[in-house]
């Protein structure tokens, strides 16, 4: 891939208004999905756009998407004037939220409108923004669909859809739902389509609904930053948790992502980390909305130092750039080990990433391998032989540095245990109509993100 010679936001032929915004926000150089992406979509082209969140990706296509509806930008009253010109679909409620927050921040000094719509929450408390008008709709598609149906909203002069995180809308079930508003849109529009991941199944989603589109990476497929330094430790699972403690505590890290399988396992994890000392939560299916947030804001404001996360609910987090992220487990899927690790080392930043890995876990670590493409040195931490739950303090020999180095893995092998299936990763993620009320739209939405602790893009200065 040929390299580009940076360029500045001013030459991306974008109106001074949002050049106003995106100087507000403090940022200095486009990112590289950004240098890219901008000038194809002012360009007209669809895309299918390689990038993860972090890469500065929801800038890459908001920028432009503002750029073009510029024309179309009213201070009048009049909900006639404001009709849906743009459609961005995301899959998860919290994506959906920091979405929407960004083409505020970006249209903050141009008439433009938007809100955002998803599941979770009563549906008569979004219809009074749709009533009003707004160019710009965020939705998950399920609540969309509901919306659609209420008759609270016409999708006849969307121009421009983007398709955020699409490998994930696929993962977790909405292909009918993506479908139906596919068809509900005009023909002749602009697709963009974001995914971290190339799968084949994108790849058709592309071809069906994307006219002849340029593909845009700024990195290879599936691989994971340079800038992270990957370790496997090879750890029995009645360990982990003793070696997760010991780890976070040896090094003193302020913010650790810890990632397991299930939501019960991220659960009793968060609870285990907690009597060991360390303040710690989950974030998973099971908890509300509200708590959610309430996870996250703590985890970025540092009033938590380990987050424990499912591979979905961590989906879509704008979670700052983390210097340590921990597979508890590995994912069963080899792309989501992708989605993981690109929670570090973003944009040149170093990051850290372990894995413990548990003797029935050999095969998913092939699996990782096989789609990297390379094979990991496997390490064994000191484990001392004490009760893993033990609430007192360590001996030193439970230090998790690893002291010995082996490339050929001697456990056991056993079959993989099947892990205990967790249902809300095969489930829609929003319930619509008998999903209980957790909160209003506008509280949720009135939540101010947390100072974040670590830096982010490799530390230019970022207000969020
Ligand atoms: P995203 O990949 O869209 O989730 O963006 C990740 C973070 O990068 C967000 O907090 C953005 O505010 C930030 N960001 C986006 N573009 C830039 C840029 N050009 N320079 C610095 N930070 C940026």
């Amino acid at each position: 891939m040929e390299e580009l010679k940076p360029i500045t936001f001013a030459e991306l032929n974008l109106d001074p208004q949002i050049l106003r915004a995106v100087e507000d926000e403090g940022y200095t150089v486009p990112t590289p999905i950004q240098a890219k992406a901008i000038p194809l979509v002012l360009a007209g082209r669809d895309i299918m756009a390689m990038a993860q969140t972090g890469t500065g990706k929801t800038a890459a296509f908001t920028l432009p998407l503002l750029q073009m509806l510029l024309p179309h930008a009213s201070t009048s009253a009049s909900p006639a004037r404001h009709p849906i010109r743009a459609l961005i679909l995301a899959p998860t409620r919290e994506l959906a939220i920091q979405v929407e927050e960004s083409v505020e921040t970006y249209s903050a000094h141009v008439p433009l409108r938007s809100t955002v719509v998803f599941g979770g929450i009563d549906i008569k408390t979004q219809k009074p923004a749709l009533m009003k008008g707004v160019e710009v709709l965020v939705a998950t598609p399920g609540r969309l669909l509901d919306h659609v149906e209420s008759r609270n909203l016409q999708l006849n002069q969307v121009q421009v859809l983007i398709l955020d995180e699409a490998d994930r809308m696929l993962d977790m079930g909405f292909m009918p739902d993506l479908k139906r508003i596919l068809a509900l849109l005009p023909k002749q529009r602009q697709t963009l389509l974001f995914s971290a991941t190339f799968s084949e199944e994108i790849k058709k989603l592309a071809q069906e609904f994307l006219r002849n589109p340029e593909v845009v990476e700024v990195a290879r497929r599936n691989t994971t930053a340079e800038t992270v330094k990957q370790s496997i430790y090879l750890v029995d699972q009645t360990h982990k948790h003793s070696v997760l403690a010991d780890l976070i505590r040896s090094r003193g890290a302020a913010q650790v992502l810890v990632f397991t399988r299930t939501k019960i396992a991220a659960g009793k994890l968060a609870r285990a980390l907690e009597r060991e000392g360390i303040l710690a939560d989950a974030i998973h299916g099971d908890k509300n909305q509200q708590e959610r947030l309430k996870a996250l804001d703590a985890f970025k404001e540092g009033k938590i130092t380990a987050l424990v996360a499912t591979d979905v609910a961590a989906r879509g987090l704008d979670i700052d750039d983390l210097p340590l992220v921990v597979n508890y487990e590995l994912p069963s899927n080899a792309e989501d080990y992708v989605h993981r690790i690109g929670r570090t080392g973003r944009a040149g930043a170093s990051g850290e990433a372990i894995s413990l890995v548990d003797s029935a876990e050999e095969k998913m670590l092939l699996e990782i391998e096989k789609l990297l493409k390379r094979t990991f040195e496997r390490e064994r931490p000191e484990v001392s032989n004490a009760p893993p739950r033990s609430q007192s303090s360590r001996p030193a020999s439970h230090s998790p540095r690893p002291i010995s180095h082996s490339t050929t893995h001697t456990a056991t092998p056993r079959e993989p245990k099947k892990s205990a299936k967790d249902d809300w990763f095969d489930k829609p993620y929003e319930p619509t109509s008998n999903t209980p009320v957790i909160e209003t739209q506008a509280s949720l939405m009135s939540r101010k993100p947390g100072k974040p602790v670590a830096a982010l893009l490799g530390g230019l200065g970022v207000k969020r």
